[in-house]
């Protein structure tokens, strides 16, 4: 009996992107290595869960979360420990990190490397973004190398100067090299000057706090870049005619203009 199942989950709906069906669920090795319609006897297993009436779904995927993420002078609270509890609580079986550098030493290859250490410790799956903040003559070498462990997803920030801001020549370099590479260029796309006045603004009134981060971000200093856009390949910058200091969202009237988007 060396080769019976190790966990047979009997009766499920199993919900897939394809449908459902109310089937035995076969684990082997770790996998799922077959559906049984529920018509059949429930094949014998090591151990077996009963899920009648009950919904069984995949694993979900959270494309984007920053665990223990430096910024600055700052550090996200969370580790992998208690973010893949959380996950796993809410039906997330698989998270997608960032490598971002932590100053201006780390280089990209060892943001990604250092955060593949910290997942070790995840109950969940782990995959990561890579991130690029300044360029040199070694990023492609290194985009190769992320490459090579599966990063193929770089992100760069248009705010956060001083610390995660990539400048335009670097975005457009390293998009070229993704090219290259079959990846992906993730832009956090904020227009910085408006997102630093807006947060000088804010602070000299005394609202520094995380509650008040959304209010840093009025409607025009935002903007995206998504695949699958009309506008793939450009960056949206959503900027409106303003009267300046005084930016819609952060206090004050909101100005009508004209678009200027390319
Ligand atoms: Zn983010």
């Amino acid at each position: 009996m060396s080769h019976q199942p190790e966990l047979v989950i009997s009766n499920a709906t199993v919900v897939n992107s394809d449908g459902r069906q109310e089937a035995h669920i076969v684990v082997s090795d770790g996998r799922i290595a077959a559906l049984v319609d529920a018509t059949q006897p429930v094949p014998t297993a090591a151990r077996t869960i009963d899920a009648a009436g009950m919904l069984v779904v995949p694993g979900g995927v959270d494309g984007h979360c920053h665990v223990a993420q430096v910024t600055g002078r700052f550090r996200t609270l969370d580790d992998y420990r208690t973010t893949s509890t959380a996950a796993l609580w809410g039906g997330t079986t698989t998270i997608i990190d960032f490598g971002i550098p932590r100053d201006a030493q780390e280089t990209p290859l060892a943001a990604v490397l250092h955060k593949k250490e910290l997942a070790t410790q995840s109950r969940c799956d782990v995959a990561l973004h890579g991130a690029v903040v300044t360029w040199d003559e070694t990023v492609p070498w290194q985009l190769e190398q992320l490459a090579a462990e599966g990063v193929r997803s770089v992100k760069m920030y248009t705010t956060n100067r001083g610390t995660t801001m990539a400048d335009g020549d670097t975005i457009l370099k390293v998009m070229r090299e993704l090219v290259r590479l079959d990846g992906l260029a993730y832009i956090h796309a904020e227009h910085d000057p408006i997102i630093a006045d807006c947060t000088e603004q804010h602070a000299q009134d005394g609202r520094i706090g995380i509650e008040h981060l959304h209010r840093t971000r009025p409607e025009p200093g935002r903007g995206d870049l998504r695949e699958g856009d009309p506008g793939h390949g450009r960056i949206h910058g959503g900027a409106r005619l303003l009267r300046p200091p005084v930016h819609p969202g952060c206090r004050g009237p909101r100005v009508p203009g004209t678009g200027t988007r390319p």
